[in-house]
């Protein structure tokens, strides 16, 4: 579905093929090109495939068809900015998915039922003041800062979550707590941190297996025994 976006936002900024067709084929392309690279996938038979394959372009058709659906020149679409930003001791890195022309960066999610809209600006507010900061960086002020979620639901739906752009505690906050991220791994403060969203990770057998100093070849190898 990213994949798919990206293509019709690309062809948006460059002048290129926009139709949906160009958009379902970048659509199979990375389809195919996922399960080639990261497959094989677990789906029960072809039937299970097929329902999996067309729920994902229901959900782009449903995007191309909003009035979300980029109509004007993008500014930017998938571009890496690597900025200093006072307080952060690395340079802070960030693709944004879209800038639209007065340079509202927009990211997309994609989720399996609507999203509660408070609840979505909180959870991605240090993503989303990251985008503000390397704006801010090159002499830009975004006016809001954007979310799209594309909603897997029966009927796909396209919501737009705004938020207003960060003030200075706003931006305080966040940079402080990249600030701490860079801090952990530097340092290797690697340890389990049990919360809420344990019930949905991956990697609980590795985090059970985990003690102070371990590797995680040593991890691994004690899981395998
Ligand atoms: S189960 Fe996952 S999310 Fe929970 S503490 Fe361990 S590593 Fe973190």
């Amino acid at each position: 579905m990213h994949a798919a976006l990206q293509s019709f936002h690309l062809a948006r900024w460059r002048g290129g093929d926009d139709s949906v067709e160009a958009v379902s084929e970048a659509y199979e392309a990375a389809f195919l090109r996922l399960e080639r690279e990261e497959g094989p996938f677990n789906f029960d038979d072809e039937a299970e495939r097929e329902k999996c394959r067309l729920n994902g372009l229901r959900v782009i058709a449903a995007y191309l068809d909003s009035p979300e659906a980029m109509q004007e020149k993008p500014r930017a679409v998938e571009v890496l900015l690597k900025e200093e930003i006072p307080g952060l001791s690395v340079p802070l890195t960030g693709a944004m998915d879209l800038v639209e022309g007065n340079f509202t960066p927009v990211d997309f999610k994609s989720a399996a039922a609507k999203p509660d809209t408070e609840h979505a600006a909180f959870d991605h507010e240090i993503q989303l003041v990251s985008y503000q900061l390397l704006l801010e960086a090159i002499g830009e002020s975004p006016p809001s800062l954007d979310l799209v979620f594309l909603v897997k639901t029966k009927t796909p739906q396209v919501i737009r979550v705004k938020s207003a752009p960060a003030d200075a505690h706003r931006k305080a906050r966040v940079v402080a707590l990249l600030e701490t991220a860079v801090d952990g791994i530097l340092h290797g403060r690697f340890h389990p941190q049990p919360s809420m969203h344990c019930s949905w990770c991956q990697f609980r057998n590795e985090c059970k297996a985990w003690l102070p100093g371990m590797t995680a070849e040593e991890i691994h190898r004690r899981n395998a025994a």
